[in-house]
């Protein structure tokens, strides 16, 4: 059996297969950087790092490219707001990004292209729909890409062009800002934005005039910079991405290239909040750093994000993060008794996380079978802990303890938990001792060194150290 995903496009669940003598080539859509990702974007990108690592387990070679958005409305705004330059300023962001995925262990891309280093690449394949007449340009200097060219426009997300909301905002909340009366449709969307003067010193230069790229042709020109023009196998982003991001970039590359863009369409549903939409005005958006600083290791918060299914929304509760981080104790409980038998300390199970898939997953083959079915990382997790719950270490040899240890080893690896990271806290830390901790790790993520200093010179007045590391901080009684 090979792995099986819905594909938002055919409405059918598909199996994932490479071209003979091809890599299993993934394109998916990655993070505008104009502050730190909120944990709704790492789900998104948390699944997709599953499922590339269950291709991987799978045995089958993955090229995976996740871009850079690093010019938008946002990051011109932002960066202007904090007068800097938009390099410097999203230079500082996608390492905040890149550091975020490194604690919650998810892969770096094969590729990582950036949109404005593929400016170029963007106005040729703008030129190329020119030619081909699948776009206009208009006084103020913009091009448009002309939406009744292209009759399959509205396919993935099944919307009737009659029934297509304007496209002056996009999902994203960008504004498409172009004056209404100069497009020939209220569908057609920008290729090229003239310059304005709120864009500051963003613009380049382009047959059109002054300008810069609209949002949606950057990940059409960064998948054949990087797949060279190519179908590609697989296309992934969070599911508010679909109309009209996905539906224009498939209209933008099948137009250019006269191909088929992508074979494989993979939406992820969205993270609410305690049952509502997460958002900065609801003060319910939270960072990585957030979780860290109340106590949660990253694990817990990978746990949470991964474990429901990804075409169904998750409601994000603090009860879930706990429950995750009891789920993860319990596993690592079970670890620890095959351990024994095997004679190896704690320390020892790195060595079992391995992308190598053994020969058979024994009493985990109903959990390997859940991943490769449709991604079904909940059934996954009911298996192991139906497996635990059995409690077979009870009387099994050393090379039992150590096969199903392998097993283990390479499901944990592709649901990428790592066990025995955690610093979670003794439970007999008093609460005043830990509130104390979580505001000095809230001052030392705001740079607040003194007041850091202060909180710690508090802490040990009261008898407790504080141990910092790149999860969190421990706290250990003077
Ligand atoms: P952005 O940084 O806004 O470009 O988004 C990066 C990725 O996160 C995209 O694939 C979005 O579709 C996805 N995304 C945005 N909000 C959420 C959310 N609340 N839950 C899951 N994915 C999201
Ligand atoms: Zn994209």
């Amino acid at each position: 059996m090979s792995v099986q995903l819905y594909d938002t496009y055919s409405r059918s669940v598909k199996d994932l297969t490479p071209e003979v003598g091809k890599p299993f080539r993934i394109y998916c859509c990655g993070p505008t950087v104009y502050g730190p990702a909120h944990i709704g974007n790492f789900r998104t990108f948390l699944i997709q790092d599953v499922l590339r690592r269950v291709l991987q387990v799978d045995g089958v070679d993955v090229k995976y490219v996740r871009n850079i958005t690093d010019v938008d409305d946002k990051t011109i705004r932002e960066s202007q707001a904090n007068g800097i330059s938009l390099r410097e300023f999203t230079d500082k962001w996608t390492e905040k990004f890149h550091n975020d995925c490194n604690t919650l262990n998810i892969i770096h891309p094969n590729i990582e292209p950036s949109a404005v280093e593929h400016i170029p690449n963007q106005i040729e394949l703008a030129q190329k729909l020119e030619a081909k007449g699948h776009a206009y340009a208009t006084e103020d200097g913009s091009l448009y890409f002309r939406v009744s060219s292209f009759p399959e426009y509205g396919r993935l997300s099944k919307l009737n062009l009659k029934n297509i909301r304007s496209q002056s905002e996009n999902s994203s909340g960008e504004r498409n800002d172009a004056d209404e009366y100069d497009r020939e449709s209220i569908n057609d969307f920008a290729l090229w934005k003239s310059r304005k003067p709120e864009d500051g010193e963003n613009y380049w230069d382009s047959p059109w005039g002054e300008g810069r790229p609209g949002w949606h042709l950057e990940c059409s020109a960064m998948v054949e910079a990087s797949f060279g023009g190519e179908t590609i196998d697989l296309h992934g982003g969070g599911i508010d991405l679909c109309f009209p991001h996905h539906e224009n970039e498939i209209a933008q590359s099948e137009c250019a290239h006269g191909r088929q863009f992508s074979r494989h369409w993979f939406h992820t549903a969205h993270l609410m909040v305690e049952g509502e939409k997460m958002s900065k005005s609801l003060g319910n958006l939270h960072t990585l750093d957030d979780l860290q600083g109340k106590g949660f290791s990253p694990m817990a918060v990978r746990y949470t994000l991964i474990a429901g299914s990804y075409r169904q929304q998750l409601n994000f509760t603090f009860d879930g993060l706990h429950a995750a981080k009891s789920a993860l104790t319990r596993i690592e409980r079970f670890a620890a008794a095959l351990l024994e038998k095997t004679g190896e300390d704690k320390t020892m199970f790195a060595s079992y996380i391995s992308s190598n898939a053994p020969e058979d997953f024994g009493r985990f083959s109903k959990a390997w079978d859940a991943l490769r079915n449709n991604l079904n990382i909940a059934a996954c997790l009911g298996a192991i802990f139906g497996v635990i719950g059995s409690n077979p270490s009870a009387q099994m040899n050393m090379e039992q303890a150590r096969c199903m240890l392998t097993a283990l080893g390479s499901l944990l690896y592709t649901l990428g938990l790592n066990l025995f990271t955690a610093c979670d806290q003794d439970a007999t830390v008093p609460d005043d001792i830990l509130v104390l901790a979580k505001q000095r790790w809230e001052a030392k993520q705001a740079r607040d060194w003194d007041k850091a200093d202060q909180l710690r010179g508090a802490l040990l007045a009261k008898g407790w150290n504080i141990e910092d590391s790149k999860d969190g901080f421990n706290l250990l009684r003077e």
